[in-house]
């Protein structure tokens, strides 16, 4: 009797050993490994022109440049941002706008379930590259490309690449590098069982409120990057290119 219960007990505990692996609790949440969920590569992610004509150029030119990777394409299309810059679902938003003194010349969020981006916007600040020190078409090219790449779930990299935000790779670095389009291929190695590149897919819908917040300031932020638990699985990041200080 009692050793078929000890034996139930380690049966019953081996039950437990075995669903924990098979069903791994959800990762700390965060901006490292976060991607698109797609069923096969390459896969094409819409970017909203939502920019004036002084930018038209540079979006252009950064999706020609990720359209050279073998696993993502970039593809323009007529924005659906608005005023507001409104995130929308299975695509990436790009805006521009006199945003004021933020201390960020560049500004991407990426809106998280679990680690798959469901939507994106990018935010280009005239009141920096309109004037002086930034008005510049190397750190306009560099700026843009690289928060093209956070969309896609890029994270910084050191050294000879886009995805560099130091102060001088601003000025330095504005095509996308081999080591670029290698982090690429690393992030999505692997295919998932759906997509969330597409507006059909609505599960767990993001508040009207996130969707539309006016963009953080640097000092609001607290740094360079930010991750918001907004519960039930729901994450927003918000990643900065940083005035050069
Ligand atoms: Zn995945
Ligand atoms: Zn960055």
């Amino acid at each position: 009797m009692l050793r078929r219960f000890t034996r139930s007990v380690v049966l019953v505990a081996l039950v437990a050993i075995l669903a924990q692996a098979a069903f791994p609790a959800p990762a700390a949440a965060g901006f490292a490994g976060s991607h698109w969920a797609r069923e096969r590569n390459p896969f094409t992610l819409k970017f909203g022109d939502n920019v004036d004509g002084t930018w038209d150029g540079y979006l252009r030119r950064g999706a020609d440049e990720w359209n050279r990777s073998r696993v993502v394409n970039a593809n323009v299309v007529g924005g659906q941002g608005g005023r507001n810059c409104r995130a929308n679902r299975g695509r990436a938003e790009v805006c521009d706008g006199r945003y004021g003194s933020t201390r960020w010349l560049g500004l991407t969020q990426v809106y998280l379930e679990g680690n798959h981006i469901v939507a994106a916007r990018v935010l280009m600040n005239d009141s920096y590259f309109d004037t002086g020190y930034y008005d510049d078409p190397s750190a306009k090219r560099h700026t843009m490309i690289h928060e093209m790449g956070h969309a896609y779930g890029l994270p910084h990299r050191g050294g000879r690449s886009v995805m560099n935000d130091s102060a001088t790779a601003i000025f330095k670095y504005d095509q996308v590098t081999g080591g670029d389009y290698n982090d690429l291929e690393q992030l999505y190695r692997h295919t998932d069982g759906r997509t969330t590149v597409s507006s059909a897919d609505a599960s767990a819908p993001f508040t009207e409120a996130e969707l539309t917040a006016p963009p953080p300031t640097a000092g609001e932020l607290g740094g360079t990057e930010k991750v918001e638990d907004l519960g039930n699985g729901k994450t927003l990041v918000t990643i900065i290119t940083p005035l050069d200080a």
